[in-house]
């Protein structure tokens, strides 16, 4: 029998229910492939920097494969449409048995495992399985049978029931009967604009479980303390290998269970509020299961729709260039846009100065961090957006309002990250590093930073004003 795992956002061999599903007859042959679909990531305003990280992923899952005995073609088509026909024709060639895949939760993903499904049925076995979350969407419900739209009962029902799933870790396959195969060749470059992803983020799981293991020994200790000071490396960076499944989150739990072997009752601790983060993730997991809506960008509470954004272009583009004159918010976009990662503190800050200051509608902020974010994953940016604009289940209400200046202050009291990004700001001396402009004036300088586009107060009263006309039915 030919079995054929299909490789998505799973891009590595340990603790991959699919690869190990198929790898599990010694006697099957054992094929597996990659499908890049340039267009449809076009589609999904995917950044250039995660795709040369997934390329980079590809290449070292492909060897580590090879090791395997197992060979991993790559191919590339324009979109899902195509990516169906190829993979049909490519069972019939192969004369495949089997398909064995890990499930994706998104809308677009969805529908064209559906499409597939129908097309191989009565021909091929296909076997999915839920892989990317630590407990599979649905399993977590009210007393009703119902998805929790508020985060803590979610999390508290999330506690009890882990331990009633198996979330062990799987190992990687064994080496197949035929031995290792040589070293293959790279795949071919993505037809997709190229981007440099620096040195932050090695390639393969390896690099990733080096540092889920240092940061689970080190540093979840003080996780509570340190995760909402940008300034310091208080988180743990996995992000970017957790959006395309160089790591799963069963490897992080587990990990850090490891570590923290009583993490679960200890809800003060640095490691419980860690595992809360990924409760987060799982979460808004969750609810693009239950509620598809939130694929096609619409808000959770419907009368959000009726906000009167200003949405004036050159505003925009102040925030995504990082030059609004407000020194936290500034120095954030200038983080995303040279490294493709931004702390969560700062993704807080400046998506709230969009909608709140700007009153630019959330979602031209959604798909700007998109097309940048070495992280990019929808369900998790959608939540973050949906939280920070207020149209989101359990989001931040209207009326809570950052103001950006005592964020700055509560968050980077001494400028250290500003500075870092804002080389223009390196004399203002700590004190005044978030009213710059008041400085420069005191000392008759000049600087080469712009005045503030709006004025906080202003634009707070505007903001209020706009979401209650929207409240008010518009
Ligand atoms: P850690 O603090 O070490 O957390 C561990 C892991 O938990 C993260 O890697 C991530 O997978 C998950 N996680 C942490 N916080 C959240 C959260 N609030 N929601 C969901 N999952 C979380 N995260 C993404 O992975 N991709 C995105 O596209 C994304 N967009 C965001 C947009 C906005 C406006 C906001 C407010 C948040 C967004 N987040 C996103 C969530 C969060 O900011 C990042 O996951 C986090 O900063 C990643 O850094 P880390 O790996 O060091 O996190």
């Amino acid at each position: 029998t030919t079995h054929l795992v299909w490789l998505r956002n799973d891009l590595r061999i340990t603790d991959n229910r699919a690869l190990h599903a198929a790898c599990s007859d010694p006697a099957a042959r054992v094929l597996a492939v990659f499908i890049a679909t340039p267009q449809q990531w076009r589609r999904h305003e995917m950044a250039p920097r995660q795709a040369a990280l997934l390329h980079a992923s590809l290449r070292a899952v492909q060897q580590a494969l090879a090791q395997k005995g197992v060979a991993l073609h790559c191919h590339s088509c324009a979109d899902f449409a195509a990516s169906i026909d190829w993979l049909a024709e490519y069972c019939r060639r192969e004369q495949v048995d089997a398909l064995f895949y890990n499930r994706q939760y998104e809308l677009n993903e969805r529908r064209r495992d559906a499409q597939l499904e129908q097309r191989l049925s009565g021909r091929v076995m296909c076997q999915s399985f839920d892989d990317s979350l630590l407990l599979p969407p649905g399993s977590v419900q009210t007393g009703g049978g119902e998805m929790y739209k508020v985060y803590t009962p979610f999390r508290n029902a999330f506690i009890q029931r882990l331990a009633e799933f198996d979330v062990s870790c799987l190992p990687a396959p064994k080496i197949r009967a035929g031995g290792a195969l040589p070293v293959p060749e790279a795949p071919a470059a993505f037809d997709y604009p190229a981007a440099d992803i620096g040195d932050d983020y090695p390639a393969g799981e390896e690099a990733a479980l080096q540092r889920l293991r240092a940061f689970s020994r080190e540093r979840v200790q003080d996780y509570l303390r340190q995760r909402d000071l940008p300034a310091i490396a208080g988180t743990s960076g996995l992000s970017p290998y957790l959006a395309i499944g160089v790591l799963s989150p069963r490897q992080c739990f587990n990990r850090l269970r490891a570590e923290h072997p009583s993490v679960l009752e200890a809800p003060e601790s640095g490691a419980f509020g860690w595992l809360n983060e990924l409760i987060w993730r799982e979460f808004y997991r969750h609810l693009l299961v239950a509620y598809p809506a939130l694929c096609k960008h619409r808000p959770f509470i419907a009368w959000t729709d009726k906000v009167r954004w200003r949405n004036d272009p050159s505003l925009l583009q102040a925030w995504q260039r990082g030059e609004t004159g407000y020194p936290i918010v500034d120095a954030a976009m200038r983080q995303l846009n040279e490294t493709g990662w931004m702390h969560n503190r700062l993704r807080m800050i400046s998506a709230s100065f969009l909608v709140k200051d700007l009153l630019i509608d959330w979602r031209a902020g959604e798909r700007y961090f998109m097309s940048q974010l070495l992280d990019g994953d929808l369900a998790a940016n959608n939540g973050g957006w949906q939280w920070a604009a207020s149209t989101g289940t359990d989001a931040a209400p209207y009326f809570r309002i950052f103001n950006p200046t005592t964020q700055g202050e509560r968050f980077d009291p001494q400028g250290t990250f500003i500075r870092k990004w804002l080389p223009e700001l390196a004399d203002v001396p700590d004190n005044d590093i978030h009213h710059p402009h008041r400085w420069a004036e005191k000392q008759r300088r000049t600087l080469n930073y712009p005045l503030p586009v709006v004025d906080h107060r202003q634009a707070r009263l505007e903001t209020l004003a706009a979401f209650e006309a929207a409240k008010r039915g518009g």
